[in-house]
């Protein structure tokens, strides 16, 4: 089973410290849940998780399986099998979607080990089942033209073929109506084995009644303040975040 482990973690951007000891680990098979409220570092953690060169990691351990991940490129993390959802361009002209998720997958597979056209082809018309989604959209330049909803689902998309180890998922279903929320929650379900491990971050409980998380954590001034099962994001969607605030003392 895969493990991405955080230890201590402390990622500054612009040189203002954001997360401040922040330590996870997410194994295959388990489901996590981040969530807290607007400004406490969630996609910073995910930015930093990834290397984005903006967020800056000033102590702590990541690794994966093992391995260094604050020593790898942001190529690198994504070739080991670490998935953001948002990691990749927004809008590119002239690459379809189909030749660019081809082109990932090889990327992540390595050379020598490229995947068989008929393969793709039968996974990519799978996972365009899953999620609803037309198959004439993949002939279209990425995400050019595509709808907050459709882009959300060609990252699930995107998900769903690279087959990462650790996939993170920022707010995911932020913009989305119930409806296209189930249908992202049911691709990342139908990709769940002992061979993924999901990050879900969401301000919301929401998209927790869909894709249900094993742990879930409380994410304040950068650090993990309180962690526990499904229920506490119940409790968090019926009290809000203050009575963890006071419980803790603390003044923001
Ligand atoms: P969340 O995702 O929990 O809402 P963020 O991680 O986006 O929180 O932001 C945490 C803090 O870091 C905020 O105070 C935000 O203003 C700051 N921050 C995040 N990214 C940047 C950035 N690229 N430039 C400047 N400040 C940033
Ligand atoms: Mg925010
Ligand atoms: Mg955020």
């Amino acid at each position: 089973r895969p493990e991405l482990k955080i230890e201590n973690l402390h990622v500054a951007v612009d040189g203002k410290p954001i997360i401040r000891g922040l330590n996870l680990v997410i194994r295959g098979g388990e489901v996590h849940a981040i969530m807290g409220p607007n400004g406490t570092g969630k996609s910073t953690l995910a930015q930093a998780l990834m290397g984005h060169p903006r967020y800056e990691v000033t102590a702590g351990t990541v690794t994966l399986d093992g391995e260094d991940v604050l020593a790898m490129s942001v190529d690198e993390r994504a070739r080991k099998g670490l998935f953001l959802a948002m990691q990749y361009p927004s809008e590119v002209s002239g690459v379809s979607t189909s030749d660019f998720l081809r082109t990932a997958i090889n990327a992540r597979r390595g050379e020598g080990n490229e995947i068989p056209l008929m393969e793709f082809v039968r996974k990519l018309d799978r996972a365009l089942k899953t999620l609803e989604m037309p198959q004439d959209m993949v002939r279209r330049s990425l995400n050019e033209g595509f709808s907050g909803g459709e882009k959300k689902r060609n990252e699930i998309l995107q998900m769903m073929l690279l087959e990462p180890k650790i996939a993170i998922l920022d707010e995911v279903d932020s913009g989305l109506d119930i409806d296209a929320l189930k249908i992202v929650a049911r691709g990342v379900n139908e990709m769940l084995s002992e061979n993924l491990g999901v990050l879900v971050i969401t301000h919301y409980q929401r998209l927790l009644n869909y894709i249900r998380p094993h742990f879930v954590h409380v994410l304040m001034q950068g650090r993990i303040v309180k962690s526990g099962g499904p229920e506490l994001a119940e409790a968090l969607e019926a009290k809000g975040y203050d009575w963890i605030k006071e419980a803790l003392g603390i003044v923001d």
